[in-house]
């Protein structure tokens, strides 16, 4: 394991500009004062310039700056010192990019030559904000042994499951516990590291990718899924996990689905993502749903009950985004209406919700496999069945295909819902009619008929 004595922050991590460090920032602001504080004072700062501990920021007028510098100066001190890791100065200034937040001079202004370095972890996404159940407790005992002891545990470690379920979150707190271990750690997305690829290329400064990815304690790649079907990215990918991995460094990647059901990835990289150990994170219990916005609401000025909490909790099932969401939802509208919110406003502003999107129903598995059937002339228990003539393998494949791209199923229950297949048939089936699509342009027009179909509700 490498060790970069002393210097904490400042080996780790990407590049990031002043508007990157300034936007990080704002999020930790955000949860320190009171919303409307927020929106009248800090909302249209931008960042100007960051150099020799100083950090300029740019304000819309006179009057924000005194006010800042009157009564948040200290805060926003301490949480740039946070996030920087060295004592910070701020001073206020007046740009009239700051005026206009849609302006578009507005990130160039802000972006400033001078790159640094900053650990860029959501400060909300640690271990002890992650909240466990039965639906991701190996995922997250996996993910502290990983942070604990890089390269020795699990390598790589291989967390996969649907959107919206905390998939991120355990893959920036191991980054995060790792970092606080002195631990020279790389968090990117694995459409950053596809970006920033390309660009190495084009500028012929391969060499210093390499050393950037190559060189880390901890890489933590998020949403794998992306590199299927981009070769080349794929290839290079192969060559910085082999020279990690050989160097005992530890590897963590995210995807959507388990390493298999990647479509086009180069097979020897699939297999070495199957090398460690792949965990799935898969939609919370009634009770994991309860507890996550208990967990959240701890960090709301609002006093939220319990009986709110089930109300909401009962609503939302697959996706803790969603669930985040509906919270808000529910707090926003009571601010809006000036009262704690009661189950009556709750229901209301959960309601406001559907009444949105006022005609369409959610698309669930049965209704993706009720409207496939109707469109083979089928029944859905035909569809679900055993029969294996090309027409109903046809249908069961699409929907197969349309469940995973609608709904946040997992593998496994995808095929309970298909007739109690298993998550490997389903895996077939979904590789086998994505070669399919891409084959017969009938075939897609076909998927994208239901899929409208589905989305008025015309099953
Ligand atoms: P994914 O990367 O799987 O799409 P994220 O990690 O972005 O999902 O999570 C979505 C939101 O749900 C984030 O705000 C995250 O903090 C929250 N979240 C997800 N799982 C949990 C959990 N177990 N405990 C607390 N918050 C969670
Ligand atoms: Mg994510």
């Amino acid at each position: 394991m490498q060790t970069f004595g002393a210097n904490k922050g400042e080996y780790l991590l990407e590049t990031r500009s002043a508007q990157e460090i300034w936007e990080a920032a704002l999020g930790e602001l955000q949860i320190q004062v009171n919303k409307s504080n927020y929106h009248t004072w800090l909302h249209k700062t931008i960042a100007l310039d960051f150099q020799d501990n100083l950090f300029v920021i740019g304000v819309p007028n006179t009057f924000v700056a005194e006010f800042l510098e009157k009564n948040q100066r200290a805060l926003i001190q301490k949480v740039l010192t946070g996030l920087l890791h060295e004592e910070i100065q701020v001073q206020f200034k007046v740009d009239t990019a700051a005026q206009n937040p849609a302006n578009p001079a507005r990130r160039e202004k802000a972006v400033s030559p001078h790159q640094m370095s900053l650990p860029l972890f959501n400060p909300k996404y640690t271990f002890d904000s992650f909240v466990k159940g039965n639906c991701n407790n190996l995922a997250f005992a996996a993910a502290r042994k990983v942070a604990e002891n890089p390269g020795q545990s699990y390598n790589p470690l291989f967390i996969y499951g649907g959107s919206g379920l905390g998939k991120t979150h355990l893959l920036q707190a191991i980054g995060r516990a790792a970092q606080e271990n002195k631990n020279n750690v790389l968090y990117v997305s694995a459409e950053h590291y596809t970006n920033d690829l390309m660009t190495a290329i084009r500028e012929r400064s391969t060499e210093d990718f390499c050393n950037k990815y190559r060189t880390v304690d901890v890489l933590l790649v998020d949403d794998v899924q992306f590199f299927g079907g981009k070769e080349q990215t794929g290839e290079n990918f192969f060559h910085t996990f082999d020279e990690l991995y050989n160097a005992n460094h530890q590897i963590a990647i995210t995807c959507d689905c388990p390493p298999k059901s990647i479509s086009t990835l180069p097979d020897r990289l699939r297999s070495r993502f199957e090398w460690g150990l792949a965990t799935e994170i898969q939609p919370p219990d009634f009770a994991t749903r309860l507890a996550i916005l208990q967990e959240k609401t701890k960090q709301q000025s609002f006093k939220i009950t319990t009986d709110i909490l089930e109300l909401i909790a009962a609503q939302v099932q697959q996706n803790i985004r969603a669930l985040e969401g509906s919270l808000n939802r529910v707090i926003a509208y009571a601010r809006l209406i000036g009262a704690e919110p009661t189950p009556e406003t709750a229901t209301h502003a959960l309601r406001d919700i559907a009444g949105s999107t006022p005609k369409s129903l959610p698309i669930t598995p049965n209704l993706i496999i009720q409207t496939v059937a109707n469109s083979f002339q089928l029944t859905p228990d035909e569809l679900i069945g055993k029969v294996r003539d090309k027409e109903t393998i046809l249908a069961r494949r699409i929907a197969m295909h349309l469940i995973r791209e609608e709904t946040n199923c997992t593998l496994s229950q995808i095929g309970q819902e298909l007739g109690g297949r298993d998550a490997a048939a389903i895996t077939k089936g979904c590789q086998r009619i994505a070669g399919d699509i891409d084959a017969s342009p009938y075939l897609k027009r076909k998927i994208s008929d239901i899929q409208q179909k589905l989305h008025q509700n015309k099953a």
